[in-house]
C-alpha cells in the first residue's frame, strides 16, 4: 500500500506523458506497402508548410498528422522569401526547431528543408539537409541554388507543370544549367494531386531520381478524406534503415517511387519487388482433368488495389482478361485448360501487365504469374 501511495505520482506522470502529446487517444495507420529484399520501404513527404511560411497549421500539428498519417519522414520546407512572415515572428530555423522534439519522442525523420521560390523559369525548388537557411539568398535562385550545393543538400524541381496550360511541364534552358552544374538532382513528378507524366519521362531519359510530395499548406484532414481510401501523394524511399542518413544515402543513389491515387510510379528495379512482396499465390500448384477448370488463389498483401491484364496469346489454358485485387483481398481466378494443354505437369508462366504500377509515363509494368500445373488427360 506504502509502496502504491509513493509512486503515485510517479506512475501518474508515467501515463500522463503520451497526453501531453496530444488531446486524446490517438491512432498511427500503417500504410500497406511492403518493404523490398534488402530495403525497407519507407513512406516521405518531403514538400510540406507550416504557419512559418503561408501554411495554415503550427508545425508540432504536422508532426502529429504525419505520425497518424504512417509517415516515416517529412522535410518542412517553409518558402524562402516568405520568411519570417508578418504575422509569425521567427527565423527560417524555426519551424523545424519547434517540431524537432516531437518528431524525435514519435520516432519520425523530420528533415531540414526550405523551399526556394521563383517564377517560371526555373520555378520553385526544395533544398533537403541544409545546414543553415539563415544563408540562403532569397532575391537570387542561382546564389540559393549554389548555398544548397555548398552546404551539402539535396535539391529537386517542384511541381514542374504548375501555371502552366494543361499542367504540362515546360524545359528551359534555365533547367539544363541547373541539372548539368548539379545544382539539383531530383524532380517531383507528383505534387498535391497533379501527376506530371512528361516530368517521369524526363527523369527516366535524363537520370533525375523521382519525388511525389503532397505540398500541404491546410491541415491534412481537410484535404484528405481518409475514410474513402484517400491519402497524400508520397515518395517511397527504399532504404536500408529508417535514419536521415539511410534516406539521403536512397535518395543519393535514386532509390525511390512514387505512391499517388492507386498508383506506383518508378522505375522496375523497385516496382517489380514491390510486386513480387505483395502478390501471394495461395495454391501455386493445381491439378486440372481434362479441360477442367482450377480455381487458383491469389493475395494482395498491400493496400494497393492490383489492376492486371492478361495477355491475349496463350493457348494451353484461358484466364480473364482483367484481374482486379483489391489491396487486402484474395482473388479467386478460374484457370481453364484449352484442348492444346498435353498431358503432365507443367510450369505455365502466366504474363500479365500491372496496369497501375507504371514504369514508364503510360506504361503498366510487365509480369509473370508462375503456377504449376499437373495436367490430367
Ligand atoms: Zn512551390
Ligand atoms: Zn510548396
Amino acid at each position: 500500500m506504502d509502496y502504491m501511495k509513493r509512486n503515485i505520482p510517479c506512475l501518474l506522470i508515467l501515463f500522463l506523458l503520451p497526453f501531453t502529446l496530444f488531446s486524446q487517444n490517438a491512432y498511427r495507420k500503417e500504410i500497406g506497402i511492403p518493404d523490398i529484399p534488402g530495403h525497407r520501404t519507407l513512406k516521405c513527404d518531403f514538400h510540406v508548410h507550416t504557419v512559418f511560411s503561408d501554411g495554415l497549421v503550427w508545425p508540432t500539428v504536422r508532426v502529429d498528422e504525419a505520425w497518424r498519417d504512417g509517415m516515416d519522414a517529412i522535410a518542412l520546407t517553409e518558402h524562402l522569401e516568405s520568411q519570417p512572415n508578418e504575422d509569425v515572428i521567427g527565423n527560417r530555423s524555426r519551424s523545424y526547431e519547434l517540431a524537432k522534439p516531437m518528431a524525435d519522442e514519435l520516432g519520425l525523420v523530420l528533415i531540414r528543408g526550405i523551399e526556394i521560390t521563383h517564377s517560371m523559369p526555373p520555378g520553385h525548388f526544395n533544398a533537403l539537409f541544409i545546414k543553415d537557411p539563415e544563408k540562403f539568398d532569397p532575391n537570387d535562385w542561382r546564389k540559393a541554388l549554389e548555398e544548397a550545393k555548398a552546404q551539402g543538400a539535396y535539391v529537386f524541381w517542384n511541381h514542374p507543370g504548375w501555371l502552366q496550360p494543361d499542367e504540362i511541364p515546360i524545359w528551359y534552358d534555365e533547367h539544363t544549367e541547373i541539372f548539368s552544374k548539379g545544382l539539383a538532382q531530383g524532380m517531383e513528378i507528383v505534387n498535391e494531386r497533379s501527376y506530371y507524366p512528361l516530368a517521369f519521362r524526363w527523369c527516366l531519359e535524363k537520370n533525375i531520381t523521382l519525388f511525389g510530395n503532397s505540398d500541404i499548406h491546410n491541415s491534412l484532414t481537410l484535404d484528405y478524406e481518409e475514410w474513402r481510401g484517400d491519402h497524400r501523394a508520397m515518395t517511397l524511399v527504399f532504404a536500408t534503415e529508417k535514419s536521415p542518413d539511410a534516406i539521403r544515402e536512397a535518395l543519393d543513389m535514386g532509390h525511390t517511387a512514387v505512391y499517388h491515387t492507386g498508383l506506383i510510379i518508378g522505375k522496375k528495379e523497385f516496382l517489380l519487388p514491390l510486386f513480387n512482396n505483395s502478390i501471394h499465390i495461395i495454391n501455386p500448384s493445381v491439378t486440372i482433368q481434362g479441360n477442367g477448370r482450377a480455381l487458383l488463389q491469389v493475395q494482395n498483401l498491400s493496400e494497393v488495389t492490383m489492376v492486371l491484364e492478361t495477355s491475349p496469346i496463350i493457348s494451353w489454358f484461358t484466364i480473364p482478361q482483367k484481374i482486379i485485387i483489391p489491396g487486402g483481398k484474395t482473388a479467386g481466378i478460374i484457370l481453364q485448360a484449352t484442348k492444346e494443354m498435353p498431358g503432365g505437369v507443367h510450369d505455365l508462366k502466366i504474363p500479365m501487365v500491372v496496369k497501375n504500377f507504371l514504369v514508364g509515363p503510360e506504361e503498366g509494368m510487365e509480369v509473370e504469374l508462375v503456377v504449376r500445373v499437373n495436367h490430367l488427360l
